[in-house]
């Protein structure tokens, strides 16, 4: 699904939007103007995801991942 980062025209707040296809019409959440720019697209499918939060919690994920016994989820 993907997520989009926009820059608002008029107040220059920044704000994401999950745009399920391109005709989504997409408003300022502070002064609810339509002009916008799309700064980049982030696409949350599981291949960056994972990817990324794989290299962030590599140095503690030898021991099994979440339930290797420290994070109390269940296990
Ligand atoms: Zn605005």
């Amino acid at each position: 699904m993907p997520i989009y980062e926009y820059v608002c025209d008029d107040c220059g707040a920044r704000y994401e939007r999950i745009v399920m296809n391109g005709n989504t019409i997409v408003t300022c959440p502070q002064c609810a103007s339509r002009r916008n720019t799309i700064q980049l697209s982030v696409f949350v499918a599981h291949g960056n995801g994972v990817k990324t939060s794989d290299q962030a919690s590599a140095p503690t994920d030898s021991g099994g991942g979440c339930c290797g016994g420290s994070c109390g989820c269940g296990h």
